[in-house]
């Protein structure tokens, strides 16, 4: 039995895009769904990554992929098998590249053993699958050790990172030089930003793809009012009953149904209907800063009763590669316990059901589409894929002017960039968006356009399609 597991990938139709896009993006990108048939046949593009579920990139790959394999090129997806102390160690270089210590521990030598052991064993059975001339997509940190394998396999490889900082520091560079001579044979390096890319390595393989959403997605599909609250009310995060049933279209276009309740972990029930959330969607991961954002809704949010914060995060019992999730909902639980109890029943933190990724994907639609303002208050951010889904269901964004949510973010125009280090500028900025609501509606369309424009899968793909071109075409 192989160690790695096969993630399923749907196909759709890339058409639907019609609806959403403008014209002219639409008849640039249905003439690279055209192409890409020719330019892929025979060959595999095999997008290799350390989790199916949880966190942006398999968001992505779950929705870039199935349009791939609806323009029929044979897109598929490959999750590795890793030892515990192997995804400790990731996670420490998750952390070092954004500039953190993390949990502080070495890259010596042992850890260089682990890691490499781990690519070997994964690389070894990714050989026998790999053809020449298939395409090996290899994303982040995890999964960097595998590029010379599948170099020596015949493969033309990417590595694509999807973390990064703006000015890097010590930390930054201690990760660069652990993961540097694993990375550098790859044929091309992908960043989100060009601010990301690393020194040392070749500036002419260095290309610039930031990331997207899916528009149709569970996650991003259009939900009316009623079936938004009928979501909610069934996932318990809202106290009301439902008045439509609490479903939403699967990937596939069958209909599916919430039926597995959030846990809260707070010492209040659930808000009720005529609460006004703030919501910020993430990992239980410090970098997001979960206790910083309890703490500046306590201090600095007007005190409105009415007023109230939900933190959501996946189920802490499933993220495979994310050993501190249960840690942080820990202590983002007893921060919330500290906090004066007229307060203190203001703050919700909820743990979503992960059982079912899309009905998981529903409960985050219907929150954030629910909130009155979004919350993205991370310390670190390679772009911030929950900024591009609220700014898409046209919700007014407070966030932090770090990385690559200022891509996504003009300042003043589709939503609020503020320090995320100052508690007070957060509250004030959200205070702000709370008290104006046509000026929080009217950034909110702006929001929703500027997703349109720039952070659709179509554009994704293209760009994609146009690196592929260019390797191909390499001597
Ligand atoms: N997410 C989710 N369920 C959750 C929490 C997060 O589906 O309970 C999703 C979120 O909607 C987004 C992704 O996970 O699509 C997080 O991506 P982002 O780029 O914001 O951060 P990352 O987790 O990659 O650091």
């Amino acid at each position: 039995m192989g160690l790695m597991i096969e993630v399923q990938v749907a196909r759709l139709a890339p058409e639907r895009f019609e609806q959403v896009l403008e014209e002219d993006s639409y008849r640039r990108f249905a003439a690279g769904v055209a192409r890409a048939g020719d330019t892929f046949a025979g060959r595999v593009i095999w997008n290799i990554n350390s989790t199916a579920r949880g966190g942006g990139v398999a968001e992505m790959l779950q929705s870039l992929l199935s349009y791939a394999r609806g323009a029929g090129v044979d897109a598929r997806w490959m999750v590795i098998e890793g030892t515990p102390e192997f995804f400790a160690i990731t996670k420490r270089i998750h952390n070092l590249l954004h500039g953190f210590p993390g949990d502080g521990g070495p890259l010596g030598p042992h850890e260089r053993r682990v890691y490499g052991d781990v690519a070997d064993r994964n690389a070894d059975e990714l050989s026998r699958l790999v053809r020449p001339n298939d395409v090996v997509i290899l994303h982040d940190p995890q999964t960097a050790g595998l590029c010379r394998a599948m170099i020596d396999a015949g493969a033309v490889v990417v590595w694509r990172c999807h973390v990064g900082v703006d000015i890097p520091n010590d930390e930054v560079r201690t990760a660069w030089r652990f993961l540097r001579p694993y990375v550098k044979p790859a044929h091309a390096y992908v960043f989100s930003r060009l601010g990301y890319a690393w020194s040392g390595l070749d500036r002419e393989r260095i290309v610039v793809i930031p990331p997207s959403i899916d528009a149709f997605s569970p996650k991003n599909q259009d939900l009316d009012g009623a079936t938004t609250l009928s979501i909610l009310a069934a996932a318990g995060l809202v106290d009301a009953e439902a008045t439509a049933p609490a479903t939403f279209e699967r990937e596939d276009g069958s209909p599916g149904t919430v039926v597995r309740r959030a846990e809260l972990h707070g010492t209040s029930g659930p808000p009720s209907l005529v609460d006004r959330l703030v919501v910020q969607v993430s990992r239980w991961d410090r970098l997001k800063d979960p206790v910083g954002v309890i703490r500046a809704f306590a201090e600095h949010v007007t005190a409105d009763d009415d007023v109230r914060l939900m933190l959501a995060g996946p189920s802490t019992r499933s993220v495979a590669d994310d050993p501190e999730g249960a840690e942080v909902l820990a202590e983002s639980r007893e921060a919330v316990c500290a906090l004066p109890p007229r307060i203190r029943r203001h703050v919700h933190l909820a743990s979503l059901p992960m059982d079912d990724r899309e009905e998981n994907a529903a409960i985050v639609n219907a929150l954030q589409r629910h909130a009155t303002v979004v919350l993205q208050k991370s310390l670190a951010e390679g772009f911030g894929l929950t900024v591009a889904e609220a700014m898409w269901k046209a919700r007014p964004v407070v966030a932090s002017r770090i990385g690559g949510i200022q891509d996504q973010i003009v300042d003043g125009e589709t939503g609020l960039l503020v320090d995320p280090t100052d508690g007070r500028a957060v509250g004030h900025a959200v205070t702000e968006l709370l008290q104006d609501h046509p000026r929080a509606e009217h950034m909110g369309q702006r929001a929703r356009n500027r997703v349109r424009a720039e952070f659709l899968g179509p554009r994704h793909l293209l760009q994609y399609l146009e690196l592929l071109d260019g390797l191909q075409a390499r001597p």
